[in-house]
């Protein structure tokens, strides 16, 4: 259905919202209220949709999230799945919440781990969750014993923008390989405070004359909203390629290509979990009636 709409033939990745629950509930987190929902997709429906990716766009990897994924009794299952029987690469999203005893056991099927955090600790802890920092470091150094991959994420706001090449180097030192800025969208949490949305574009020279002067060895990718030298530069139409790099399954099988719409219920096409196909329901305000612009990421 979505080669027949859009041409797309091939999509590279899945991101897969098991379930909206999560044990936060992070100042900034782009589910808002939805974090109350109990949608989530069993093993089955998960399943379904992976197989039904990789035979008709040729999938390439996949990213388990939340909510909190660990969270999600299925997720070691469905890792499995996508890794040992469809040959995905697979990816996890995750707060790294006391995770280290789940992690042992399906540490074979994950390449990477991803870690949210939010700054140093002070930082962190206030946007996050209390003890969530700590509890962050132990599982990157259980990852490292278990030979995972790790990475961490963080949204810059006004409260830690400061922190981002501090909080570099302190991964750097303990073998995370990468950290992947995002830019704060007022969707869900984060619409209600304001406070956290940076407004001084200042904020972003700063630091990025930081992160070059400070000469860290740990990759760092950033959404190009927040280059200084954006100013919407970062925005670009969908390319017109039969080729999409990503696409996002919410817990109700809603299918978001561009991680500007994620959290809007700007989906033009939904997973049926039921039946197990992908339909397709045009509205006037839908991301491709819209033409939003997918994020995208650069090395800085
Ligand atoms: S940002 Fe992530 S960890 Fe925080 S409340 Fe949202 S889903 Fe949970």
């Amino acid at each position: 259905m979505i080669t027949e709409v859009t041409g797309i033939r091939r999509i590279r990745m899945l991101y897969v919202q098991l379930l909206y629950r999560c044990n936060f509930r992070c100042l900034h987190c782009f589910h808002g209220e939805r974090l109350a929902w109990r949608d989530a997709y069993t093993y089955e429906q998960a399943a379904a949709l992976l197989g039904l990716m990789r035979a008709d766009y040729d999938l390439e990897a996949v990213n388990f999230l939340g909510g909190e994924p660990f969270l999600s009794e299925h997720l070691p299952a469905l890792l499995a799945f996508a890794k040992r029987t469809l040959g995905l690469r697979t990816e996890i999203c995750t707060n790294g919440f006391r995770i280290t005893r789940q992690l042992s056991g399906c540490a074979p099927d994950i390449d990477l781990l991803r870690v949210s955090l939010e700054g140093l600790e002070e930082a962190n802890d206030r946007i996050r969750h209390p003890g969530s920092f700590k509890a962050a470091l132990e599982t990157f150094e259980r990852a490292a014993d278990l030979g995972i991959a790790t990475g961490a994420t963080m949204t810059v706001t006004a409260a830690n923008a400061a922190d981002v090449v501090p909080l570099a180097a302190l991964l750097q030192q303990r073998g995370v390989g990468q950290l992947k800025l995002h830019c704060l969208r007022p969707v869900g949490n984060a619409a209600a405070h304001p406070d956290l949305q940076v407004v001084d574009p200042v904020v972003y020279e700063v630091l990025y004359r930081r992160i070059a002067d400070a000469g860290l060895r740990i990759e760092m990718i950033a959404d190009e909203d927040l280059s200084p030298a954006a100013d919407g530069a970062g925005c670009r139409p969908a390319p017109d390629t039969a080729v999409l790099d990503r696409i996002e399954s919410d817990p109700r099988g809603n299918l978001t290509m561009s991680c500007k719409a994620v959290g809007k219920d700007a989906h033009a096409f939904t997973y049926d979990k039921t039946l197990g196909r992908i339909d397709y329901h045009p509205s006037a305000l839908d991301e491709l009636t819209l033409a939003v612009p997918d994020v995208v990421y650069s090395r800085v």
